[in-house]
């Protein structure tokens, strides 16, 4: 059974830069009680996403209980459809109890030896941002060369092991410490990859992959893009996910790419990838991946925090780099 205080974060200023411990505040109530067709959730592990590095600019309300990826254990229930022990994926994260209703979750199946959290990093919108983001957008084929950034992390491990299984050529990474460098190598399967802090991406990249590449899965925008784009051949494919490089000064135009018309003169393609736009995707996700996370050829890889004290910490060390694999924290046991 559940305790009796339930712990909320709330935003309570708008970062200027970095943001800081000092922009969210703890808050604690009464666990609430779930209302006829309501349950009440107790959240087990939390997602912590660069896209709410983007929220804290406006999209999340100040001294309000903040919202995000979060998989729970149905705790009491009033709610038709929704039982109580049931494991469920919902929305209403940065918190360790919530009142969902049906429509609010989605009940997870049970896939054997897959772990509940695999369901936000893997089998989750990190994973499925990775799959269809090389299926759907730059559509890979058997043997071209991917180029990776932000390999090490969430979307990043998992493209650069999707696209390995998928037959690709040579997979490239690129990564922020020479620890990250050579795990990429050495454990995800990628064949080359380098730190980006070690020079220009383009150059680096050019060394990594002489001959160049034919697909780019952007995770940081900026410099990456540019160096991307220098080292496409010609009629290759961008899939632009992210622009961690460029969250914490959005009001400023980013200073790269300076060569966007190299586009046009190597017939480039650029597609965004919303992940959100391919929830259509989630169980041929689920067909393909579950029976090589239970071999061991994928590694569910991701860096645990634990408490609920911890999320904050856990939110800006994912955003300065601390973590390898998707940033998850353990709110409580299974
Ligand atoms: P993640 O990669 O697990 O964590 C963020 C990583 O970004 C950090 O570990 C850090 O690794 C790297 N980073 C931070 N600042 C950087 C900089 N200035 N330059 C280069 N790298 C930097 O996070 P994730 O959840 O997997 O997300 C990765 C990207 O995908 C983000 O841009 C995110 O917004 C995007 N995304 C988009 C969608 C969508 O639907 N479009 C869905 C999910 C995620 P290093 O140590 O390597 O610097």
């Amino acid at each position: 059974m559940t305790g009796t205080t339930a712990r909320f974060v709330h935003q309570v200023s708008r970062p200027d830069g970095f943001p800081m411990r000092e922009d969210f505040a703890f808050v604690e109530e009464p666990v609430p009680a779930p209302a006829p067709g309501e349950a009440l959730v107790e959240n087990l592990y939390l997602s912590v996403d660069p896209y709410m590095r983007e929220l804290m600019d406006g999209g999340w309300d100040l001294h309000t209980p903040l919202e995000g990826r979060s998989v729970g254990r149905v705790a009491v229930s009033r709610a038709p459809g929704l039982e109580e022990g049931a494991l469920v994926f919902h929305r209403r994260g940065w918190r360790t109890h919530a009142l969902v209703t049906p429509g609010d979750v989605r009940v997870l199946p049970s896939h054997r030896g897959v772990p509940a959290h695999t369901y936000l990093g893997l089998l989750g919108g990190t994973g499925l941002t990775a799959y269809v983001a090389l299926t759907r957008t730059v559509r890979l084929q058997p043997g071209e060369s991917v180029f990776i950034s932000a390999a090490a992390g969430g979307v990043g491990s998992a493209a650069g092991q999707l696209a390995r299984l998928m037959g690709a050529g040579r997979v490239i990474g690129s990564a922020g410490s020479p620890a990250k460098v050579r795990r990429l190598t050495e454990e995800w399967g990628f064949d080359a990859a380098f730190d980006y802090h070690d020079g220009p991406v383009g150059d680096l990249l050019g060394k990594a992959a002489p001959d160049g590449i034919d697909v780019y899965l952007d995770n940081v925008g900026g410099d990456h893009l540019e160096g991307a784009i220098q080292g496409l051949r010609e009629f290759g494919r961008i899939a632009w996910i992210g622009a961690i490089a460029q969250y914490h000064n959005s009001a400023q135009p980013p200073a790269a790419p300076r060569n966007l018309y190299d586009i046009v003169e190597k017939s480039l393609r650029l597609e965004g990838v919303l992940v959100r736009n391919h929830r259509d995707a989630q169980g041929e996700l689920e067909e393909f991946l579950v029976p090589h996370l239970r071999s061991g050829r994928v590694a569910d890889v991701q860096t645990m925090s634990h408490g609920f004290d911890s999320v904050v910490d856990a939110f800006l060390g994912m955003l300065g780099g601390a973590n390898t694999g998707k940033m998850l924290v353990r709110v409580a046991a299974e």
